[in-house]
């Protein structure tokens, strides 16, 4: 967070010597927060204000990194409370829990289970990012912790009450850097010493906020800093009324001690409500999510939550302005126009794809709007249709001039006929779901 010029001449000696070239504490001050100079240009102060600036020109909420290399996991430095104020920065990340009460085969099933839950949407990858792992009751937590760092490809949260069995799980995959879960008030030296050995981030959690702020407090003291205030669903109300005044205590307060990302671990339950718990979580303000079940259409819900959470608002989802080639197209496969609209996009190529029928996708510049609001904006026009289908030299790759417009654009018909090549214009659906349907019996 910017400091003021006020906050900032507070940390100053106020002698108004002028050795740093300026005729005031205050002139320099000014300059400082302009970022026009450094605090370091005033040769007089002192060290205990340096690192109190720099403490205070941080972050309001720490950014805090899970695992290592490929296997990297962030949560935190978040800015904003409501994602239309800028954005929220880094995505939720589900974490799959695998029971203590499994076998070892069976846990590295689950383990396999989270490596596969990859899924395309949009044109982004959405997968787990994080395996939640139970020690206490397992027999030799080092053994199953390295195992199952051996076979993830996400990094692992190592879950957990007991320091001893956390203490062997952890050094057992220290190189890994897991997230240590299960620190509250009645282990929290242990775990402070364990993370602090391990140099791995710890999750706090405790009954009220101000017991977790003295427990973070009490880490960072002791030289732990890479912190995630923790919470359950036994009380839903309260976990999501704590998240809002914790998040809004960091990022309106400066409050370093809940400055913090937070997780939110899932009770086990029924699946679906597990979806709807973890979604309702996911958007507001879990870093992290703990859930049982992997299962594709548990996890989708939740990752389509989160995508569309996370997307910028103010970037509008946009594929390039070009003839796509869906499938072994030849010179009679079927062209049809779209807008550059991501969703308007990937929603036609999928069910073009779903056709079986290989198509050419004449995508025109929209500025990011689908079909309609392009239209009701005036971003697309049948003169625009017909530059665009020149441009990408569409007559060049097929020998007949059928063009399918959409069914929402019928008006474009007569235009594109009379001032292009395109003489058989013919009007598509007015929904993607329906391409499928519509190339099989219109396309011959
Ligand atoms: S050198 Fe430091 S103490 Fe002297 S006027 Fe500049 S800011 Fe103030």
């Amino acid at each position: 967070m910017a400091l003021t010029g006020m906050q900032i001449y507070k940390l100053l000696p106020k002698t108004n010597c002028k050795d740093c070239g300026l005729p005031t504490c205050m002139a320099f001050a000014m300059q400082v927060a302009a970022k026009q100079k450094a605090l370091t240009d005033c040769p007089h102060v002192s060290e205990e204000s340096k690192s109190e600036l720099s403490e205070a020109s941080s972050p309001p909420m720490r950014l805090v990194k899970i695992g290592t290399g490929d296997a990297t996991f962030e949560i935190g430095q978040e800015t904003v409370m409501f994602r239309h104020d800028e954005k929220f920065h880094r995505p939720c990340g589900i974490a799959v829990r695998v029971k203590a009460k499994l076998s070892d085969d069976d846990a590295m099933k689950v383990v396999e289970k989270i490596n596969g839950s990859v899924f395309d949407r949009v044109g982004q990858t959405l997968k787990v990012e994080l395996c939640a792992l139970e020690v206490d009751g397992v027999g030799d937590p080092a053994s199953r912790a390295k195992k199952a760092a051996d076979k993830s490809k996400v990094p692992i949260v190592i879950v957990g009450k007991d320091p001893a069995k956390i203490k062997a799980a952890a050094e057992a995959i220290k190189d890994k850097r897991p997230l240590l879960y299960g620190a509250d008030a009645s282990n929290i030296d242990a775990l402070i010493e364990i993370a602090s050995s391990c140099k791995c981030p710890l999750a706090v959690s405790a009954g009220s906020l101000e017991e977790l702020a003295d427990l973070t407090s009490k880490a960072k003291e002791k030289g732990v800093d890479d912190l995630v205030l923790s919470f359950d669903t036994k009380d839903m109300v309260k976990t999501l009324r704590s998240l809002t005044l914790a998040r809004r205590a960091a990022l309106r307060k400066n409050f370093r001690p809940l400055g913090y990302p937070a997780l939110v671990e899932v009770l086990e339950g029924d699946a679906i409500d597990e979806t709807v718990i973890a979604s309702a979580f996911a958007a507001k303000y879990a870093g992290i999510v703990i859930i049982d079940n992997a299962e594709p259409w548990e996890l989708l819900p939740i990752m389509v939550v989160i995508q569309n959470v996370y997307t910028d608002p103010q970037v509008p989802n946009t594929v390039d302005a070009k003839l796509y080639e869906i499938g072994s197209v030849t010179e009679n496969s079927p062209v049809l126009f779209t807008t550059n609209f991501s969703l308007t996009y990937f929603s036609v190529e999928a069910e073009v794809e779903r056709s079986k029928i290989p198509t050419f996708i004449c995508v025109v510049e929209t500025e990011g709007l689908g079909v309609l609001n392009a239209y009701a904006g005036d971003k697309i026009s049948a003169e625009k249709v017909v530059k665009t289908i020149q441009e990408q030299k569409v007559a060049e790759k097929v020998k007949h001039r059928k063009l399918i417009i959409p069914g929402l654009l019928p008006i474009f018909r007569a235009e594109i006929e009379d001032t292009s090549e395109w003489k058989e214009v013919i009007i598509g659906p007015e929904t993607a779901r329906e391409i499928p349907g519509f190339l099989t019996s219109n396309w011959k």
